[in-house]
This record gives structure tokens, C-alpha cells and sequence, in this order.
């Protein structure tokens, strides 16, 4: 069912509760990254242009749910202000006799900036009181943090209750589009890439995979389980051993549904993820006792570049090495180049994959990026998010 969108509403002389993701990270007294800012301009332009007052609102780290100087959003209010070109005042608190009166004198095209939502313990807990505080200060309510919606807190869920009616940001809605669509619609074939650290960690997105995709392309460290699931020996790559039954049984699987599947057949060997150089290259059956994989080998590279030709839709999760490391980075960076070359639709998602795509430089060549993290793979996971489940119905 369509989610009633931000620009479905009548906002001329309305008070709108804009619940954004403006969880940057820090630098002193700065942002040092304002992506999430930035992403977040266009819906609160919007408002404001329509004539609201917008109230704004977000979590910033984890204060434990007390006032903490650290965690304040008084530098997301310098930076916001910058970019926005028109004051932010940032409220003491989020909620009270004070801050509603703030909120009741913004005139139509004027903002405020709460201060930290979890410096109140009923955020994280989706107290209903908490809400009804919060709900005080506006009209009706606008969720733009499709990256923090995974979570079942106050102002993401709670407030629905006594804020309505509740609509999607743009932001929010070009995020639930791009990526309902390429699961739902795909133009085939589908290629998925999945790497990263842990298959524990990707189990879900590997069964979701399983019912969806044309072909799946595995690298990074989850890899080696499934090597190892296939009878090599991984020699001191990082490995699941409590999950090699289950990646035999999604090999076969796979295979029964007539999924493509590539795997590494070569892998860059070194001494630890930390080492300077890497000690060679060699065949996944010939790994030394005492090397770990730590990036897939170029002729891996190549296969999986071939595979991902003929896609009309590619959706990346995972680095294909330790791309932290220099050394270790080549993978991962031509991988992206190729999925970013690529004449498919392509999505790419999930914290440390977003920051390869960055090193590579090829973000703004992708479909789309996404920058929600978790919910980005809880949502393809297929599983509801509490924060989108909540808004109005279209
Ligand atoms: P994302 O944040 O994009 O979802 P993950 O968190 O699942 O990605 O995986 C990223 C991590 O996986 C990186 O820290 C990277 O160093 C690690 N990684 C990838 N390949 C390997 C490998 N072969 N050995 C050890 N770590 C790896
Ligand atoms: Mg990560």
C-alpha cells in the first residue's frame, strides 16, 4: 500500500513535525560529514516554501536517554543554517512549556531545530507520553529518517498515534521506491553482489536473494564459509564454521532454482588485514596453512565483471575485501567501478560498501545509493520497518 507522501498535504500556516536522520558524525564542534544534511534540504524546503513552520527533529549518538552536552545538535544547527541560508534556532529540549512555546511563534516559513530526541529515555522506549509531549508542538508530521525507521522509537512510531496524518518525506520516498522496485520489479537479469565481513550478518538478505535474483556474485570475507562449504580449505581466512552447513544448503538451493552463483576462484593472501603488502595471489584451493584472504584476485574480478554485463538491474551490499587497507582495496574499487560503468539500474547500500563507492568515486555514476544502513538491509531483508509501517496510508 502507497504511503501518504509530504507533497500530498495542504501545509500552507500548518506546524509540521520533520522527524529527519541528522545523526552526523562529529568533529569538535563541526560536522564533519553533512550528507545526512544535505539529504534532508530538499523535504524541508519543500515545507517551508508551502508555507509550514517546521519543527525539526532527530536523534544525534547514543546519550542514554539524559541531556549530555556531547550529544547536543547544537553544531547540526550551525551547519543546517549554512546550508539552508535562513536561521535554525535550536530549541533547550524536544519537548515542554518552552519549546512549545517556540514552536507556536515560528510564522509560516521559519524553522526550529529540537535538541537531542534521546536525551529523553521515552524516545528509544516508544512511550506513548513521551509522544503526546512531542505531538504538542505541532500539526501534522512528516518522517524524512527512512534510516533510522528500522527502530521502534517515539517519534518514529508512537507519535503516528497522535500526530496525523503522517506522511513520507522525499527523501524517504525516493528510498522506499528505489528500493521496493528493484526487488518487486526488476528488469531482469538481477545480479546481486553480497560481501563484507559475515554471512551471519547477511543470512536474511542471502534467503531474500534466494527467491529474487538471476544471479548472486559472493566475495569478501563471507566467502570463505562458502568455500569451505565446497570442501576448501580457507587456510586462516575468516570463517563461520557454525554456518557452513547452512551455505551448502544455500549452494544447493541455488542451484535447484537455476541461480547463478560466483564465488572467488582466486584470492590476494597476506598475514592479517593489517599487513603492508600482500605475501601473493593464489587459487581458493591452494591457500596457505597460515595466510588469510584478505581481497578477491583479478581473475575473480574479471568473472565477476562478465556476470554483471548482461544485468539490467545490480544491487551491491559488501566490500569484496579488507578495503580499509589500501593494500587490500583493489577488489572492492574495481568492483565498484564496474558496477558503476554498468548500463543496469544499480543500487548499492549498506555503511561500508556506501564508503568504498566513495573511495572509488563513482557515487554519483549509481542509480541510487543508500545511505540507511541497517534499515536499508532489514527493508530488503522483506522485513516491516516499525517507522514506515506507521505513516498514513495514501
Ligand atoms: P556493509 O557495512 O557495507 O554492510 P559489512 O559491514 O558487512 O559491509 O562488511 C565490511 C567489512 O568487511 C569491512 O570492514 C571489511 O574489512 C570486511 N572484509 C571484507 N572482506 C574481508 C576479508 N576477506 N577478510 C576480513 N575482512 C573482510
Ligand atoms: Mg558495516
Amino acid at each position: 500500500m502507497p504511503k501518504l507522501s509530504v507533497e500530498q498535504l495542504d501545509l500552507q500556516g500548518k506546524r509540521v513535525f520533520l522527524r529527519a536522520d541528522l545523526n552526523v558524525p562529529l568533529a569538535g564542534r563541526g560536522v564533519a560529514d553533512d550528507t545526512r544534511l544535505r539529504a534532508v534540504l530538499p523535504t524541508l524546503q519543500h515545507c517551508l516554501k508551502a508555507g509550514a513552520s517546521v519543527i525539526l527533529a532527530s536523534h544525534l549518538g547514543r546519550p542514554k536517554g539524559k541531556p549530555d552536552p556531547q550529544h547536543s545538535l547544537a553544531p547540526v544547527a550551525n551547519r543546517l543554517e549554512e546550508l539552508l541560508g535562513q536561521p535554525v534556532p535550536l530549541a533547550p529540549d524536544c519537548v515542554g512549556e518552552a519549546v512549545e512555546n517556540l514552536a507556536r511563534a515560528l510564522k509560516p516559513g521559519e524553522c526550529l531545530l529540537l535538541e537531542n530526541l534521546r536525551f529523553h529515555p521515552g524516545e528509544e522506549a516508544n512511550d506513548p507520553a513521551f509522544a503526546e509531549a512531542l505531538a504538542r508542538l505541532a500539526d501534522c508530521y512528516v518522517n524524512d529518517a527512512f534510516a533510522a525507521s528500522h527502530r521502534a522509537h517515539a517519534s518514529l512510531v508512537a507519535l503516528t498515534q497522535y500526530l496525523k496524518p503522517a506522511a513520507a518525506g522525499l527523501l524517504m520516498r525516493r528510498e522506499l521506491e528505489a528500493l521496493g522496485q528493484i526487488l518487486d520489479h526488476p528488469d531482469r537479469p538481477l545480479v546481486a553482489i553480497l560481501g563484507g565481513a559475515k554471512v551471519s550478518d547477511k543470512l536474511g538478505l542471502i534467503h531474500r536473494f534466494l527467491g529474487k535474483v538471476d544471479c548472486l556474485l559472493i566475495g569478501g570475507a563471507m566467502a570463505f564459509t562458502f568455500l569451505k562449504a565446497l570442501g576448501h580449505d580457507p587456510g586462516r581466512s575468516l570463517v563461520e564454521p557454525e554456518l557452513v552447513d547452512q551455505a551448502r544448503q544455500v549452494l544447493a538451493q541455488a542451484r535447484a532454482r537455476g541461480i547463478q552463483v560466483g564465488l572467488p576462484v582466486d584470492t590476494v593472501v597476506a598475514s592479517g588485514p593489517e599487513s603492508a603488502e600482500a605475501v601473493r595471489t593464489v587459487n581458493v584451493r591452494q591457500i596457505p596453512p597460515g595466510l588469510m584472504g584478505v581481497d578477491i584476485g583479478q581473475v575473480t574480478l574479471a568473472r565477476f565483471k562478465e556476470a554483471l554485463r548482461p544485468a539490467r538491474t545490480v544491487i551491491w551490499n559488501g566490500p569484496m575485501g579488507v578495503f580499509e587497507n589500501p593494500a587490500f582495496a583493489t577488489g572492492t574499487i574495481e568492483l565498484a567501478r564496474a558496477v558503476a560503468g554498468s548500463s543496469a539500474f544499480t543500487v548499492v547500500g549498506g555503511g561500508d560498501t556506501v564508503a568504498a563507492v566513495h573511495q572509488a568515486g563513482v557515487a554519483e555514476k549509481l542509480g541510487y545509493l543508500s545511505t540507511a544502513g541497517g534499515a536499508f538491509l532489514e527493508f530488503l531483508e522483506g522485513r516491516e520497518l516499525p517507522g514506515v509501517d506507521a505513516l498514513s496510508e495514501a
